[in-house]
C-alpha cells in the first residue's frame, strides 16, 4: 500500500470523528431539548480533543513524511499533502486542553445568547462572552500576527486577508455605494406590502423545497429544517443539510433563505466525494462558499427571469394573498432597499453596512479599544451613523447574529466579499452561457449548475481564493462587478 494512501486512511477516521461532531451540532441546533445542552457541550469538547490529538499526533505527522518522500504523487495528491502539512504545523500550536476549553467556553457561550436573545437582555450574554473574547485574544498570540491581532482570526477564514485590505474595500466600497443610495431614497419608494400578510407555513414550506428542487438540491444527499439562524452543514458531500426559518406574516423570510443556503448546499453537494477527509474535499474559503450562496440569492433569486417563472407557482398557493400582484412588482419589491435592523434581511445594497458596522466593532475589540461592556451602546451609536437607525433593544441588534457566540471573529466580512465575488462569477458566467437569462426565465438552472461545478465546485481546496478567480474571470476580486451590476439593476427599478 502506498504510504500516501495509509495517509488517507488516517485523515478519513479524523474526518469521522469531525463529521460526528457536526451531527452534534446540527442536532444542537435543530432539535436538541434544552436540558439536553450540558451533556452536549462535554460531547462536542470530547469530541474536538480526540480529533485535535489524532490530528498532531506523531503517527499522523511520520506517514505525512513519508507520503512526501514517495515518488509519482499526482498534482492533487501534491496539494493535499502540502495542505495538510500546514494545517498540522498551525494545529501543533493549540494545546489539547487549550482546544476542548475552547470548545467548552463556546457551547456555554452559545446557549447563553440563546437565552439573552429570548429574553432580550444582553447581560447575561456578557460575561461568557468576555471569556470567550479572552480565548480568541490567546488563540491570536497562538497563531501569531505581523502588526494586527484580528490579522489572526481574519486569516482562518479567508487566507491572507487583512485589516489593511478590508479597511480598503470598504471604504471604496462606502464611497461607491453611498451616492447610489442617495439616489434611491429620493425617488418613489417600491411597495412590498404585500409580503407581509399571513402565509400559512405549510404551503410556505412546501415552496421553499420546490425552489431548493429546482435549483439542483439533491434530497437523496441531504434534507431540509427548522432553525433559529438559517444554516448549511455537511458530514460529507453526500449529506448536505439545510435549514430554514419561517415567518407567517413574512413571505420574503424564507423564500431568500432556502436559496441562499442552497446555494451553500450546492457547492457542498459538488464537492468531490472520493477525497472525503482530505482538503481537496473541503470548499476553499468561507468567501467563496459565500459567492455561491449569494450568487443564487440575489443574481439569480432576486432577477426579473427567476420570478417571471417561479411567480405564477407562489400566486397559485397564495392567489387571496397576491391577487393584485405580478411577476414584475414581485420582483421589484424583493428588491426594496430600506435600512432595517437585521442584517439576514437586509436588502443587497444595505446589507454591506450591516457587515461594515461588524467589522468595525471587531477590529476595534481586538485591538482593545472597546470593552465587551459597552458593545450594546456602541453597536447602537452605529447604527445611527451608518443606517440613521435607533435601535430599540438588543434582541433587534447586538444580539441579532449567532457569530459572536460561535467564537467566529473574522467571519462576517467573508459575507461581503461572498457577494463581490458572486457578482464577479455571474458576469463571467452570462459571457459563457449567452442565453442564461432565457434558460433561467424557463425554470431551467441545469447549465448555471453545471458551470459552477466545473469552474468553482469540483476544484474543492486546489485553488486559493485569488488563483480561483483569476482563472474563472481573468481577474483578482474587483468590487466593479457587483457596483456595475447593482448600479444597472437599481436604476431600472427605481427609475433613476
Ligand atoms: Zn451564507
Amino acid at each position: 500500500m502506498r504510504k500516501y494512501d495509509l495517509l488517507k486512511e488516517r485523515m478519513r477516521k479524523i474526518a469521522d470523528v469531525n463529521y460526528a461532531s457536526a451531527v452534534l451540532s446540527w442536532d444542537q441546533e435543530t432539535y436538541m431539548p434544552p436540558n439536553g445542552a450540558d451533556s452536549r457541550s462535554s460531547q462536542l469538547s470530547t469530541l474536538s480533543g480526540i480529533a485535535h490529538e489524532l490530528f498532531t499526533s506523531p503517527e499522523t505527522e511520520s506517514l505525512l513524511h513519508q507520503a512526501k518522500d514517495e515518488n509519482g504523487l499526482n498534482v492533487g495528491e501534491l496539494k493535499n499533502l502540502q495542505l495538510i502539512d500546514e494545517e498540522i504545523t498551525k494545529q501543533k500550536k493549540y494545546s489539547t486542553s487549550f482546544v476542548e476549553e475552547m470548545s467548552k467556553t463556546i457551547s456555554i457561550c452559545f446557549q447563553a445568547w440563546n437565552e439573552a436573545r429570548r429574553k432580550n437582555d444582553y447581560s447575561i450574554f456578557s460575561g461568557p462572552l468576555e471569556k470567550l473574547i479572552e480565548f480568541k485574544f490567546r488563540e491570536t498570540e497562538i497563531l501569531g500576527y505581523e502588526s494586527n491581532p484580528y490579522d489572526a482570526l481574519l486569516d482562518q477564514y479567508e487566507k491572507k486577508l487583512t485589516v489593511k485590505d478590508l479597511d480598503e474595500l470598504f471604504d471604496s466600497m462606502k464611497e461607491k455605494l453611498s451616492p447610489l443610495l442617495k439616489r434611491i431614497f429620493s425617488a418613489q419608494q417600491v411597495d412590498d406590502s404585500f409580503f407581509f400578510q399571513k402565509y400559512d407555513k405549510t404551503k410556505q414550506w412546501d415552496f421553499g423545497i420546490d425552489l431548493l428542487k429546482q435549483m439542483g438540491y439533491d434530497f437523496e444527499s441531504g434534507r431540509q429544517d427548522i432553525s433559529t439562524h438559517p444554516f448549511t452543514i455537511n458530514f460529507s458531500s453526500k449529506d448536505v443539510r439545510v435549514t430554514t426559518r419561517i415567518d407567517e406574516n413574512n413571505l420574503s423570510e424564507m423564500i431568500w433563505s432556502c436559496i441562499h443556503e442552497g446555494g451553500h448546499a450546492l457547492y457542498e453537494q459538488g464537492l468531490p466525494v472520493e477525497e472525503y477527509g482530505m482538503p481537496l474535499s473541503e470548499a476553499v474559503s468561507l468567501g467563496i462558499n459565500e459567492s455561491q450562496s449569494r450568487l443564487w440569492e440575489n443574481n439569480v433569486g432576486r432577477s426579473l427571469e427567476y420570478w417571471k417563472n417561479n411567480f405564477k407557482k407562489l400566486q397559485a398557493l397564495f392567489p387571496e394573498q397576491l391577487k393584485n400582484v405580478d411577476a414584475e412588482q414581485f420582483y421589484k419589491a424583493s428588491n426594496k432597499v430600506e435600512p432595517s435592523f437585521i442584517r439576514t434581511n437586509a436588502d443587497e445594497l444595505t446589507y454591506h453596512f450591516h457587515i461594515m458596522i461588524r467589522y468595525e466593532i471587531e477590529r476595534n475589540l481586538f485591538s482593545g479599544n472597546i470593552s465587551v461592556k459597552d458593545l450594546p451602546s456602541v453597536w447602537n451609536e452605529l447604527y445611527e451613523k451608518h443606517l440613521g437607525l435607533k435601535v430599540k433593544n438588543d434582541k433587534e441588534g447586538i444580539l441579532q447574529d449567532v457569530h459572536w457566540s460561535h467564537g467566529s471573529f473574522g467571519y462576517f466580512p467573508t459575507y461581503s466579499i461572498g457577494s463581490f465575488y458572486a457578482a464577479q462569477f455571474f458576469n463571467s458566467a452570462q459571457k459563457d452561457i449567452p442565453n442564461l437569462k432565457d434558460i433561467i426565465e424557463k425554470g431551467d438552472m441545469s447549465d448555471l449548475l453545471k458551470w459552477l461545478r466545473n469552474a468553482v465546485h469540483v476544484h474543492g481546496k486546489f485553488y486559493s481564493a485569488q488563483d480561483l478567480c483569476i482563472r474563472i474571470t481573468g481577474e483578482k476580486l474587483n468590487v466593479k462587478y457587483f457596483m456595475d451590476y447593482v448600479t444597472d439593476k437599481y436604476e431600472k427599478i427605481y427609475n433613476l
